[in-house]
């Protein structure tokens, strides 16, 4: 039996991969959980969600058959006794997937891929469930159908590209107090074990990042390539009681939100991998936000390195009219938050206003040519320049604390173009690139 969970917490506390992790203590009365629960991070740009729109999703192989109706109780209960129905915002739904044949199986593998890249609504998810007849149970709006189905279908069809996450979970007189972690055995931690973990702290920003600092019961999360490297990292940390933990299978650090397409096809609150020249140069605005435009084919989009993103601005702000770039981010408001940029080629020359007694001539108007304010000498043309450029072509991504869950850091390889953009769920995996991480030049 499948069991997919969604929508049980309020950004006051709660969390639903807690409510998982309690889960699948009480159901090994009635059987064992087979492989590793999902973690699934769903569209990011949803208005809904209450931090990382996660879903969950357990595999239990009941010892007898007949438990079935026993397991679903007790999950049900759980949830009711567990979910913040408090908050406007929390709308569970639970998914019991006991049979799947081949046509619902296909159906939930574009219904679940397009959770993550596009923005669905609640009646398709209860339209699938009631032609296939798959258990379910919703509450309130019952939007939580959406993510507990999405991540359900995961389970069923697979994922075409994953990693691991193992959270630890606080004792709960603890929750909403500041959490206890002995930060030298976080950086001795990662030293140990990265690249097969990352995200467990920022070098450049020298931070700690793999504690959140709301109050709910996560203590932390270690994400890596597999499950061996979370769980060294994990024996290494010193920090208050854990409660509990759980490694997690998930998508999380896969890129598989972004939509390989064109600037003109954009829409708001979706991802995507997008090719364009730049031709807006990059300005700070007002909150230290860094925004810059490229174009393409006459259509053009507005991207932004956000505050948060802290060093990755200085990359942006490199950035000249002209050079060939491929950015990696999430649209909202029409413009593009990015994830990560290559720097195909670098525009390495400009037209610029002639020189004349060491200072640039000034315009005479436009098609008027040029005149040197000290000698009068007129010249029609603009000359080209060679760019003197400090920053060279390749991958740039921003700093773990402002990774998204699905962003895939470079560490875990470089592609150029989407990791899957097909509905299906099978993908084939991208050969790695060739192509080096950049540099910028001082
Ligand atoms: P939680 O820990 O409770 O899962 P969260 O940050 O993950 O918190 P939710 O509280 O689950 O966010 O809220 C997200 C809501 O949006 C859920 O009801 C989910 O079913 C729904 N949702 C997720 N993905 C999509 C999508 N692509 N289109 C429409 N609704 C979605």
């Amino acid at each position: 039996m499948i069991i997919g969970l969604d929508d049980t917490d309020s950004k006051e506390g709660m969390c639903t991969t807690y409510l998982a992790a309690v889960l699948i203590g009480k159901l090994e009365k009635y059987g064992t959980i087979k492989e590793y629960p999902l973690l699934i991070r769903l569209n990011p740009n949803i208005i809904y969600k209450t931090r990382g729109n996660a879903a969950l999703a357990i595999q239990l192989l009941l010892r007898d058959r007949k438990d079935a109706e026993k397991a679903k109780k007790l999950v049900i209960e759980t949830v009711e006794e567990m979910a913040v129905f408090s908050a406007e915002n929390t709308n569970p739904g639970i998914v019991f997937i006991e049979e799947a044949p081949e046509k619902m199986r296909n159906e939930l593998a574009r219904f679940s891929m397009r959770a993550v890249k596009d923005v669905l609504e609640i009646h398709e998810a209860k339209e699938l469930l009631l032609r296939h007849g798959i258990s379910h149970r919703g509450f309130k709006n019952e939007r939580g159908l959406i993510g507990a189905l999405a991540a359900a279908g995961f389970a069923l069809c697979g994922l075409p590209d994953y990693s691991y996450e193992l959270i630890a979970y606080r004792e709960k007189n603890r929750w909403g107090t500041l959490r206890e972690i002995d930060e030298g055995s976080v950086w001795a931690a990662d030293a140990a074990t990265h690249p097969d973990t990352w995200d467990t702290v920022d070098y450049e920003n020298k931070r700690i990042v793999f504690a959140p600092h709301s109050p709910d019961p996560i203590l932390f999360g270690i994400r890596g390539n597999c499950e061996t490297a979370v769980r060294d990292a994990f024996s290494m940390i010193k920090s208050e009681p854990v409660e509990r933990y759980v490694v997690y299978k998930t998508n999380q650090n896969t890129d598989m939100h972004l939509i390989n397409a064109k600037i003109s096809e954009v829409q708001n609150d979706r991802s995507y991998i997008l090719d364009g020249k730049v031709s807006g140069l990059p300005k700070t605005i007002e909150g230290g936000h860094v925004i810059f435009s490229i174009s393409e084919n006459g259509a053009a989009l507005e991207c932004a390195a956000f505050e948060p993103t802290k060093g990755f601005r200085n990359v942006v702000r490199q950035l000249r009219i002209g050079d060939d770039v491929t950015v990696y981010g999430s649209v909202k408001d029409r413009t593009l938050n990015v994830e990560k940029i290559y720097i195909k080629a670098l525009n390495l020359h400009e037209y610029r206003n002639p020189m004349c007694c060491g200072k640039r001539m000034k315009s005479m108007g436009k098609g008027q040519g040029y005149r040197c304010e000290k000698c009068g000498a007129v010249n029609k043309e603009k000359v080209i320049e060679t760019l003197k450029r400090n920053i060279s072509p390749g991958f740039y991504e921003v700093p773990p604390s402002a990774r998204r869950h699905l962003a895939k850091p470079l560490v875990r390889g470089h592609t150029i173009g989407a990791v899957s953009s097909c509905a299906h769920l099978h993908g084939e995996a991208q050969p790695a690139c060739q192509h080096g991480q950049g540099k910028i030049l001082s």
